[in-house]
């Protein structure tokens, strides 16, 4: 048996088994489904296209096809990720149907149990399990009479059809099906909470996300788009929406040039928060009414890592847990959960292929080393993710140093384990404990509202 575990055959657990092949690392890789892909096999409706660009969510080492086009569709991500497979030989190495449901410590190893009981150790563990797939539900003052589904288990259009639709949420899915919605349904409506900075697919002809580029400074970069998409579209006020309360690209970024079309088409028609609902009428915090009868929710998803109920993560008030650099816990040595969080503001490839080539290097270090790397790189400063949403290039220079730097870990290890440095990391971890809001440890990740008709109680916020 092989020391290395990875779980997950997504776009981020195949970046991840490159990476471990190219420095000659054996793994074994387990995918509960039977087949690879993740969200672009099983989870994501089959009209999606993407929207970073081709050129922004390629791996690193294996660009799309140039006959791809700048937006490919989840059938093309799919034959994408399959080829990728193919080409580094990954997919004969994959355990297909292998649902791991627990890990839990045994010494310094992991002991995997399977769905069907089996169970097996391994030195490292490394989760790529994904982070679309638990979907957060909003709580509703009031009793719904119609169909509530949640955008991850909208398929295709068909739904829609004969339908009142209303939609909630501000995000890329939320705004997707209320386009659909808005041509095969009776009516679209939609909620959003709040103003969102909605970025058109592409502006002068190239994809927006490609205006995001490397060397431009932080402040400049957001200065820019700003003034682009205000450029194009003007204040989001004449849509009908209410105007963004914070700073472009400190969210996910929403990217839609479709959504607002038929805004001014009236195929779609915005409302502020729901305020409450009672058979089929939703009111609005503004005391509109619309009578639905599918209720759709685009309002996210919970980070979640069911397999480790015994461990003490520490999740932040945003549920959030506490990783170093999003990728490594403190407490534990030889795990990693990798890609589960963060949301990078970008194409994913690039920034899986940069975190994978690191992880891949450090796993050796982690062995030489006494403290978990999570608890080292927390002395040399790095923190963990205060937002799901991610700077890209910050995480590509990163990854860039800190694998230029393994071999002083070692003695980083030894140094920054000397007794009269304590003082400083107490004092950063009050700092971060005050920062992340985070409550005393806690051994399970927060009980998620799983049902979607316990939604209908408290006001939805
Ligand atoms: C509607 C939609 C549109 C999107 N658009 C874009 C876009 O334009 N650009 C972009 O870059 N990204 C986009 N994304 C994000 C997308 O999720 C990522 O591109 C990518 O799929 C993430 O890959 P992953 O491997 O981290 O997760 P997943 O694709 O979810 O893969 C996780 C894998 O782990 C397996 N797994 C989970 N638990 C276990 C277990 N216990 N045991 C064994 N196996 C397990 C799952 O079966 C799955 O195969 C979009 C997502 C959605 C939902």
């Amino acid at each position: 048996m092989k020391s290395i575990a990875l779980i997950g055959a997504g776009f981020s657990g195949l970046g991840m088994a490159y990476a471990l092949k190219k420095e000659i690392l054996e793994f074994d890789h387990y995918e509960k489904n039977p087949a690879l892909g993740g969200n672009w096999r099983y989870g994501v409706y089959e009209t999606v296209h993407i929207i970073s660009s081709k050129k922004t969510t390629s791996f690193q080492e294996y660009p799309m096809p140039s006959s791809y086009p700048d937006f490919p569709s989840s059938g093309q991500m799919l034959a994408y990720l399959e080829s990728y497979a193919d080409t580094f030989h990954l997919k004969e190495n994959i355990q297909f149907d292998s649902d791991i449901i627990d890990i839990s410590p045994h010494g310094e190893r992991w002991i995997l149990t399977f769905s069907g009981g089996e169970k097996k150790i391994y030195e490292f563990v490394i989760i790529a399990n994904g982070h679309h797939w638990d979907p957060k539900y909003p709580d509703i003052k009031g009793s719904f009479d119609g169909e509530i589904i949640h955008s991850k288990d909208y398929k295709n259009p068909e739904i829609l059809k004969n339908k009142r639709v209303l939609v909630i949420g501000g995000g890329n899915s939320a705004l997707d099906i209320a386009v659909e919605a808005a041509r095969f349904s009776i009516s679209s409506h939609i909620s959003m909470k709040s103003g969102r900075w909605i970025i058109p697919k592409s502006i002068f002809g190239i994809p927006s996300i490609e205006f995001l580029q490397p060397w431009i400074p932080d402040p400049l970069l957001r200065q820019l788009v700003q003034n682009l998409v205000l450029l194009e579209i003007g204040s989001f006020e004449k849509y009908g929406l209410q105007n963004p309360d914070y700073t472009v690209l400190d969210k996910h970024p929403t990217i839609n040039s479709l959504f607002l079309y038929y805004l001014q088409h009236g195929r779609i028609v915005p409302h502020k928060n729901i305020e409450s609902v009672r058979g089929n009428t939703f009111t609005f915090v503004d005391g509109s009414q619309y009578e639905a009868d599918l209720l759709v929710c685009g309002t996210g998803f919970h980070m979640s890592f069911p397999m480790l109920q015994s461990l003490d993560l520490r999740y932040s008030s945003r549920g959030i847990p506490e990783l170093i650099n999003g990728l490594f816990p403190r407490k534990y040595k030889n795990l990693i959960l990798f890609g589960g969080v963060g949301q990078p503001r970008y194409g994913a490839g690039p920034v899986i292929s940069a975190a994978a080539g690191l992880v891949a290097k450090l796993l050796p270090i982690q062995k030489e080393i006494q403290l978990s790397l999570g608890e080292l790189f927390f002395r040399m400063g790095q923190n963990p993710l205060e937002s799901e949403v991610i700077d890209p290039f910050t995480t590509m220079r990163r990854a860039e140093a800190l694998g230029k730097m393994t071999g002083f870990l070692p003695f980083l290890d030894q140094v920054l384990r000397m007794p009269f440095l304590e003082g400083l990391y107490k004092h950063r971890e009050n700092d971060i404990m005050k920062k992340f809001n985070l409550p005393a440890p806690q051994k399970n990740y927060p009980e998620t509202n799983r049902k979607a008709n316990s939604a209908f109680t408290n006001s939805y916020k």
